[in-house]
């Protein structure tokens, strides 16, 4: 029997916000532990949680951006349960009237595009962290995160293999990072992921029993973990045992998941209204204000990009990864329109510089004024596409004007006829074989001699003249 697999992701995406979601807190990472506490988010008696509206906002623009259905009025709910890092005994959550209802997200699967329905997504705060590590006697527990804004988006379960998961988690966080929503550091935490994974025989429509793989925070861990996952289940049926839904976690150093708890059920939680919060009522002008500051999403940029600028999908695609490189792509390009040219030296020359730095397009020491000036000497023809290209590095580093550098290493390109038809007598003098070869009838030796004359001039010769002059010369 073949199975395919069914796969329904929730995200815990950071919202940017300064403060925490009900006290005024600090939401900085990397401080020293529980330095950013206070009562409320301690959870100590007769505190009272005050809503942060500028998470609320963020949650909006997020539901906005996903074209989900805004619940005019929503309701924060308390899930209580206990561990160490929740000294309230709950958590404040949204339940059964969370902030946005069904939406979607658009992505591109391997070129295929696919549309992957979105439940919910709600707010709630985030736990504090155990410290099991470096600590003197027995364990520690840091609240400096608790409190912390989050927004928990659920997907239908829509997804059926680790591409689509994939997919999916990246352009989600694009598009987060692109609202300004969440900063997306999957490494400080701020995007972590939880697929639910069952599999079902080919053609049946009810779910199968399905596991809940918790905390993920990187792609490659999440594409592991799902493939581990399908095959785990696969081989257990296929032995005649059954699954047993449980929550698992993946052992990064294993490389397979592992039992952390069976699965608990919503009744578990005694989730009830939380009686310190009224209900938030969603403006209608606010919204519509809110609606007003979405900036061009990256799926419309790509394909815009395409539509208006010619360029091939591969392209558009890179450069619309971020807000930051398509901004400098289009200030290029408005000064410089010609956007194949542009793109080349951005994904090439100018990716290859950020990326090693771990920089984004707006840290970029050379500005597009700059690089604009670099394409205009090479298209005037004061340098050479490879003097140009090899310049690129150190014109990076030093944000030097290109002009200037050029001429201070002395590799203005060489186009002068005079001078350019010296050097050509000279290395036909020293070549007589090939040039009897050449006028025998064998064409090919003249990309030697046009080497050779390239060498003679330092690299610096205009290798359309260069050809041009040989031809001449030699038939003559
Ligand atoms: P829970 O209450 O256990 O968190 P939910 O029903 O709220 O479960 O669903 C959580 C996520 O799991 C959603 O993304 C949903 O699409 C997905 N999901 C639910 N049932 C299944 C299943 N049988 N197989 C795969 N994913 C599922
Ligand atoms: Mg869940
Ligand atoms: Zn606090």
């Amino acid at each position: 029997m073949t199975y395919e697999a069914v796969i329904g992701v929730e995200v815990h995406a950071q919202l940017q916000t300064q403060t925490k979601l009900f006290c005024a807190c600090s939401t900085s990472f990397g401080l020293p532990a529980n330095t950013q506490v206070c009562p409320t988010c301690l959870g100590l008696p007769g505190s009272l949680p005050v809503l942060n509206q500028r998470a609320v906002e963020l949650a909006i623009r997020a539901g906005l951006a996903l074209q989900c259905e805004l619940a005019p009025s929503n309701q924060f709910s308390r899930k209580n349960y206990f561990y160490p890092d929740l000294p309230k005994g709950y958590q404040i959550s949204q339940y059964d009237l969370p902030i946005c209802g069904l939406g979607w997200l658009d992505v591109s699967v391997n070129g295929s595009a696919k549309r992957v329905r979105i439940r919910r997504a709600h707010l709630e705060e985030d736990a504090g962290k155990n410290l099991h590590e470096d600590q003197k006697d027995g364990s520690g527990v840091d609240l400096n995160r608790a409190g912390t804004p989050l927004l928990e988006i659920v997907t239908e379960p829509d997804l059926h293999s680790s591409d689509e998961v994939d997919a999916y988690l990246k352009a989600l966080r694009e598009l987060l990072v692109y609202l300004g929503v969440c900063d997306g550091n999957m490494e400080q935490g701020s995007f972590r992921c939880e697929p639910n994974v069952s599999i079902r025989p080919i053609g049946e429509t009810r779910l199968g029993t399905k596991v809940e793989l918790k905390n993920i925070n990187s792609f490659r861990y999440a594409r592991e973990a799902v493939e581990f996952e399908i095959r785990r289940q696969q081989e257990i049926v296929e032995e005649g045992g059954t699954l047993r839904q449980e929550t698992r976690l993946w052992d990064v150093h294993k490389g397979q998941t592992a039992v952390m708890r069976s699965k608990e059920e919503a009744h578990d939680y005694r989730y009830f209204p939380d009686p310190d919060l009224l209900p938030v009522q969603l403006d209608d002008a606010w919204i519509k204000d809110l609606s007003g500051t979405i900036p061009e999403l990256p799926g419309a940029k790509l394909d815009r990009f395409v539509r208006e600028f010619g360029l091939p999908e591969y392209d558009a695609k890179i450069l619309t990864e971020s807000k930051e490189l398509a901004d400098y792509f289009e200030a290029c390009v408005q000064a410089f329109p010609q956007p194949k040219t542009v793109s080349n030296w951005v994904m090439g020359e100018l990716l290859r510089e950020l990326n090693q730095q771990g920089l984004g397009a707006d840290a970029s020491p050379i500005s597009p004024e700059r690089l604009v000036e670099l394409l205009r000497l090479v298209e005037d023809g004061t340098v050479s596409l490879k003097v140009a290209r090899d310049l690129f590095p150190e014109l990076y580093a030093s944000g030097e004007e290109p002009a200037q550098l050029v001429k201070r290493k002395g590799l203005v390109q060489l186009s002068d006829d005079a001078q350019l038809g010296d050097i050509v007598e000279t290395v036909l003098a020293k070549h007589p074989a090939q040039v009897e070869q050449y006028r025998g009838g064998k064409e090919t030796v003249l990309g030697y001699l046009v080497g050779q004359v390239m060498k003679a001039s330092g690299g610096k010769a205009n290798p359309g003249k260069v050809n041009a002059l040989l031809k001449s010369k030699l038939s003559a």
